[in-house]
């Protein structure tokens, strides 16, 4: 019985054991399952799936970079990013395993943003330094996009402060949420103190998707801004880690 999960801290706001049990029932995979596993330390992924015998899990905030020195292999996209959202699950006749982790956030993010792209969106803001970020940074150079990081600790090359950062959003007319800032269940927060530098010219995308406007993007939808959610990222994500779940054995 394939039987695939989501690890994370807290996952009160995940849409994907949903999406994806929806997704096996549409294909006729009655027998196939998909759970949340909430922990407060990844630890060793290796004791984890002797408890859950997983065939390919997904994983999110925060171990996406802590599950990297447990892995047997990378794909180039994972390697290149140093942040992984997919583990496929590989066992070997006398039950030894080998994970291969991968990175679908990053080609699923460009894919969703590259129809939104205009002329102008030559530069880019970047909330945030974690997992999510670093698979942001790789799709806006794919898309020929600069982009800096506006970070609480600033300090570092190709970083800024949010103190800064609105003077920089005169120029920079992407602006990317990669922080969890806004989620559920705080929506009342923002990452983004200063709307009123917002334009129609701005294209504002934030990762989260739950809620599915965020403080972030209702401010910056009434300056006129285009506004994106994760939504869409989400499902183009979960849809690459589907593919990599039933790729046929190497
Ligand atoms: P993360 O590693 O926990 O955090 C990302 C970064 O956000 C941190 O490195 C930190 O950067 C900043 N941050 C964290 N807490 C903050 C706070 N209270 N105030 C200001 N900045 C804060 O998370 P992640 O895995 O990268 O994910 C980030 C967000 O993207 C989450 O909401 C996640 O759900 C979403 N996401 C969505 C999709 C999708 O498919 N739609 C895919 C991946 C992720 P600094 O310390 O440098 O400030």
């Amino acid at each position: 019985m394939p039987h695939f999960g989501l690890i994370g801290r807290r996952l009160a706001h995940s849409y994907s054991k949903v999406y994806f049990e929806e997704k096996f029932r549409a294909l006729g995979l009655q027998d196939c399952h998909y759970d949340l596993y909430e922990t407060e330390n990844i630890g060793t992924i290796r004791d984890f799936l002797k408890r859950y015998p997983l065939d390919g899990f997904n994983v999110t905030i925060p171990y996406k970079e802590a599950i990297v020195p447990q892995l047997d292999d990378m794909d180039p996209v994972a390697r290149e990013i140093g942040a992984v959202n997919v583990v496929k699950v590989h066992r070997a006749a006398d039950a030894s395993l080998c994970l291969v982790g991968y990175n679908t956030d990053a080609p699923a993010f460009r894919d969703s943003l590259l129809p939104l792209l205009q002329q102008w969106h030559r530069e880019a803001l970047i909330l945030g330094t974690g997992g999510a970020a670093k698979a942001v940074a790789w799709a806006l150079r794919r898309c020929g996009v600069a982009y800096r990081f506006v970070s609480r600790s600033p300090e570092g090359q190709g970083r800024m402060g949010y103190a800064d950062a609105w003077r920089a959003a005169r120029q920079a007319l992407l602006i990317v949420n990669a922080t969890p800032v806004g989620m559920y269940p705080d929506v009342g927060d923002t990452p983004w103190q200063h709307p009123e530098v917002l334009t129609a010219k701005h294209l504002c995308y934030d990762l989260i998707y739950n809620p599915s406007a965020t403080r972030f993007l209702r401010e910056a939808a009434l300056q006129g801004a285009t506004v994106q959610n994760g939504l869409d990222m989400l499902h183009r994500q979960a849809d690459l880690a589907f593919d990599i779940f039933f790729a046929p054995k190497p």
